[in-house]
Protein backbone atom coordinates (compact mmCIF):
# COMPACT_ATOMS: atom_id res chain seq x y z
CA UNK A 1 0.00 0.00 0.00
CA UNK A 2 1.36 3.49 -0.86
CA UNK A 3 0.10 6.99 0.10
CA UNK A 4 -0.16 10.45 -1.04
CA UNK A 5 -0.27 13.43 1.33
CA UNK A 6 -1.93 16.90 1.06
CA UNK A 7 -3.94 19.48 1.95
CA UNK A 8 -7.56 19.11 0.37
CA UNK A 9 -9.35 22.79 -0.78
CA UNK A 10 -12.03 21.60 2.06
CA UNK A 11 -8.97 22.04 4.53
CA UNK A 12 -7.37 25.49 3.02
CA UNK A 13 -8.08 27.56 5.68
CA UNK A 14 -6.05 25.59 8.00
CA UNK A 15 -2.77 26.38 5.53
CA UNK A 16 -0.18 28.48 7.03
CA UNK A 17 3.49 28.82 6.69
CA UNK A 18 3.94 26.60 9.62
CA UNK A 19 1.76 23.88 7.97
CA UNK A 20 2.88 24.27 4.93
CA UNK A 21 6.81 23.11 6.84
CA UNK A 22 5.54 20.30 8.68
CA UNK A 23 3.97 19.12 5.06
CA UNK A 24 7.21 19.08 3.59
CA UNK A 25 8.84 17.51 6.24
CA UNK A 26 5.84 14.91 6.60
CA UNK A 27 6.93 14.86 2.68
CA UNK A 28 10.63 13.80 3.18
CA UNK A 29 9.72 11.57 5.65
CA UNK A 30 7.36 9.19 4.49
CA UNK A 31 8.44 9.44 0.63
CA UNK A 32 4.52 9.09 -0.79
CA UNK A 33 3.97 8.56 -4.17
CA UNK A 34 1.73 11.96 -4.79
CA UNK A 35 0.95 15.01 -3.11
CA UNK A 36 -2.20 15.54 -3.21
CA UNK A 37 -5.28 15.69 -2.97
CA UNK A 38 -4.97 19.61 -4.01
CA UNK A 39 -6.87 21.58 -5.47
CA UNK A 40 -10.13 23.94 -5.74
CA UNK A 41 -13.19 23.32 -4.45
CA UNK A 42 -16.04 26.04 -4.24
CA UNK A 43 -18.85 23.69 -4.41
CA UNK A 44 -20.37 25.12 -1.12
CA UNK A 45 -20.01 28.11 -2.36
CA UNK A 46 -16.56 30.72 -3.21
CA UNK A 47 -15.20 30.77 0.34
CA UNK A 48 -11.68 30.89 0.94
CA UNK A 49 -10.81 31.45 -2.69
CA UNK A 50 -7.75 33.39 -2.07
CA UNK A 51 -6.42 30.59 0.76
CA UNK A 52 -7.03 27.68 -1.31
CA UNK A 53 -5.15 29.34 -3.67
CA UNK A 54 -2.38 30.05 -1.59
CA UNK A 55 -2.50 26.28 -0.50
CA UNK A 56 -3.28 25.03 -4.14
CA UNK A 57 0.32 27.05 -5.84
CA UNK A 58 2.54 26.19 -3.10
CA UNK A 59 1.53 22.68 -2.93
CA UNK A 60 2.48 22.32 -6.44
CA UNK A 61 5.71 24.16 -5.61
CA UNK A 62 6.56 20.90 -3.05
CA UNK A 63 5.59 18.97 -5.65
CA UNK A 64 8.15 20.44 -8.28
CA UNK A 65 11.07 20.25 -5.81
CA UNK A 66 10.26 16.86 -4.89
CA UNK A 67 9.83 15.56 -8.14
CA UNK A 68 6.53 14.30 -7.49
CA UNK A 69 3.17 13.94 -9.25
CA UNK A 70 0.70 16.25 -8.04
CA UNK A 71 -2.98 14.83 -7.60
CA UNK A 72 -6.06 17.01 -8.18
CA UNK A 73 -9.28 17.90 -6.81
CA UNK A 74 -11.39 19.99 -8.72
CA UNK A 75 -15.02 20.78 -7.87
CA UNK A 76 -17.51 23.68 -9.47
CA UNK A 77 -14.07 25.61 -10.16
CA UNK A 78 -12.69 24.76 -13.57
CA UNK A 79 -12.52 28.46 -14.71
CA UNK A 80 -10.07 29.47 -12.18
CA UNK A 81 -8.42 25.74 -12.08
CA UNK A 82 -7.41 26.57 -15.70
CA UNK A 83 -6.23 30.25 -15.12
CA UNK A 84 -4.50 29.26 -11.94
CA UNK A 85 -2.28 26.42 -13.91
CA UNK A 86 -1.78 28.78 -17.56
CA UNK A 87 -0.36 31.50 -15.07
CA UNK A 88 2.18 29.07 -13.50
CA UNK A 89 6.26 29.28 -14.84
CA UNK A 90 6.16 25.50 -14.01
CA UNK A 91 4.11 22.49 -13.18
CA UNK A 92 3.89 18.76 -11.99
CA UNK A 93 3.30 15.94 -13.65
CA UNK A 94 -1.09 16.68 -13.08
CA UNK A 95 -3.63 13.60 -12.53
CA UNK A 96 -7.19 15.14 -12.33
CA UNK A 97 -8.90 12.75 -9.97
CA UNK A 98 -12.44 11.35 -10.60
CA UNK A 99 -12.41 13.36 -13.64
CA UNK A 100 -15.25 15.44 -14.51
CA UNK A 101 -14.16 18.36 -16.49
CA UNK A 102 -15.39 20.18 -19.84
CA UNK A 103 -14.53 19.57 -23.69
CA UNK A 104 -12.26 23.04 -22.64
CA UNK A 105 -10.45 21.47 -19.88
CA UNK A 106 -9.85 17.74 -21.62
CA UNK A 107 -8.21 19.68 -24.33
CA UNK A 108 -6.05 21.23 -21.81
CA UNK A 109 -4.73 17.72 -20.70
CA UNK A 110 -4.55 16.92 -23.53
CA UNK A 111 -2.14 19.24 -24.65
CA UNK A 112 -0.49 19.02 -21.24
CA UNK A 113 -0.31 15.24 -21.33
CA UNK A 114 -1.85 15.38 -18.02
CA UNK A 115 -3.72 12.29 -16.81
CA UNK A 116 -7.00 11.72 -15.60
CA UNK A 117 -8.72 8.95 -12.98
CA UNK A 118 -11.49 7.41 -14.07
CA UNK A 119 -13.98 5.97 -11.23
CA UNK A 120 -17.22 4.88 -10.60
CA UNK A 121 -18.87 8.55 -11.63
CA UNK A 122 -17.99 8.00 -15.72
CA UNK A 123 -20.25 4.74 -15.48
CA UNK A 124 -23.36 6.58 -14.58
CA UNK A 125 -26.23 6.76 -16.86
CA UNK A 126 -26.07 10.64 -16.41
CA UNK A 127 -22.01 10.52 -17.35
CA UNK A 128 -23.25 10.71 -21.06
CA UNK A 129 -21.05 13.79 -21.92
CA UNK A 130 -18.20 12.78 -19.67
CA UNK A 131 -17.88 9.17 -21.04
CA UNK A 132 -17.48 11.27 -24.25
CA UNK A 133 -14.60 14.00 -22.54
CA UNK A 134 -12.91 10.50 -21.37
CA UNK A 135 -13.12 8.78 -24.87
CA UNK A 136 -10.86 11.90 -26.30
CA UNK A 137 -7.90 11.04 -23.76
CA UNK A 138 -5.60 8.25 -24.57
CA UNK A 139 -5.60 5.30 -22.85
CA UNK A 140 -2.00 5.75 -22.01
CA UNK A 141 -3.13 8.74 -19.97
CA UNK A 142 -5.94 7.24 -17.98
CA UNK A 143 -5.54 5.15 -14.27
CA UNK A 144 -8.90 3.74 -12.39
CA UNK A 145 -9.74 4.85 -9.43
CA UNK A 146 -12.19 4.19 -6.44
CA UNK A 147 -12.70 7.38 -4.49
CA UNK A 148 -13.41 5.05 -1.90
CA UNK A 149 -15.56 5.08 0.00
CA UNK A 150 -17.58 7.26 -2.75
CA UNK A 151 -18.75 6.80 -6.17
CA UNK A 152 -19.37 3.01 -6.46
CA UNK A 153 -19.90 2.20 -10.01
CA UNK A 154 -23.18 1.28 -11.79
CA UNK A 155 -23.83 -2.35 -10.76
CA UNK A 156 -21.50 -2.82 -7.67
CA UNK A 157 -23.04 -4.62 -5.12
CA UNK A 158 -22.27 -2.59 -2.09
CA UNK A 159 -23.09 1.29 -1.34
CA UNK A 160 -19.54 2.01 -0.07
CA UNK A 161 -17.15 2.08 -2.61
CA UNK A 162 -13.97 -0.33 -1.92
CA UNK A 163 -11.05 -1.58 -4.26
CA UNK A 164 -13.43 -4.53 -4.95
CA UNK A 165 -14.98 -2.35 -7.48
CA UNK A 166 -12.10 -1.58 -9.80
CA UNK A 167 -12.45 -4.47 -12.00
CA UNK A 168 -15.72 -2.97 -13.12
CA UNK A 169 -14.14 0.36 -13.68
CA UNK A 170 -12.18 -1.31 -16.23
CA UNK A 171 -14.53 -3.46 -17.95
CA UNK A 172 -16.30 0.07 -18.28
CA UNK A 173 -13.68 1.36 -19.51
CA UNK A 174 -12.97 -1.67 -22.08
CA UNK A 175 -17.04 -0.64 -23.66
CA UNK A 176 -16.26 2.41 -24.18
CA UNK A 177 -12.79 2.18 -25.95
CA UNK A 178 -13.73 -0.97 -27.50
CA UNK A 179 -10.84 -2.98 -26.40
CA UNK A 180 -10.87 -5.88 -23.99
CA UNK A 181 -10.18 -5.63 -20.23
CA UNK A 182 -6.92 -6.95 -19.72
CA UNK A 183 -5.68 -4.41 -21.87
CA UNK A 184 -7.55 -1.74 -19.91
CA UNK A 185 -6.26 -3.82 -17.03
CA UNK A 186 -2.19 -3.71 -18.05
CA UNK A 187 -2.54 0.10 -19.58
CA UNK A 188 -4.00 1.46 -16.83
CA UNK A 189 -1.16 -0.61 -14.48
CA UNK A 190 1.73 1.03 -16.25
CA UNK A 191 0.21 4.25 -16.38
CA UNK A 192 -0.27 4.62 -12.82
CA UNK A 193 3.91 2.68 -12.62
CA UNK A 194 5.01 5.54 -14.87
CA UNK A 195 2.97 8.50 -13.22
CA UNK A 196 3.54 7.32 -9.88
CA UNK A 197 7.67 6.55 -9.92
CA UNK A 198 7.47 5.46 -6.16
CA UNK A 199 5.09 2.71 -6.63
CA UNK A 200 6.33 -0.49 -5.84
CA UNK A 201 6.54 -2.23 -9.19
CA UNK A 202 3.34 -4.60 -9.49
CA UNK A 203 3.08 -8.17 -9.52
ZN1 LIG B 1 -11.39 14.57 -4.53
Amino acid sequence: MSCMLGVHPADARIWSDTVRRDLALALENHKPVAIGEIGLDFFRGETNVDTQLVAFNEQLDLAITLGIPAVIHMRSSEPLMLDTLNNRKSLPELLFHSYDGSATLTDWIIGAGAYIGVGGLATRSKSGALQHEIRRVSLDRIVLETDSPYLAPNGFKHRRNTPESIPRIASFLAGLFGIDDATVARQTTLNAERLFERLPPAR
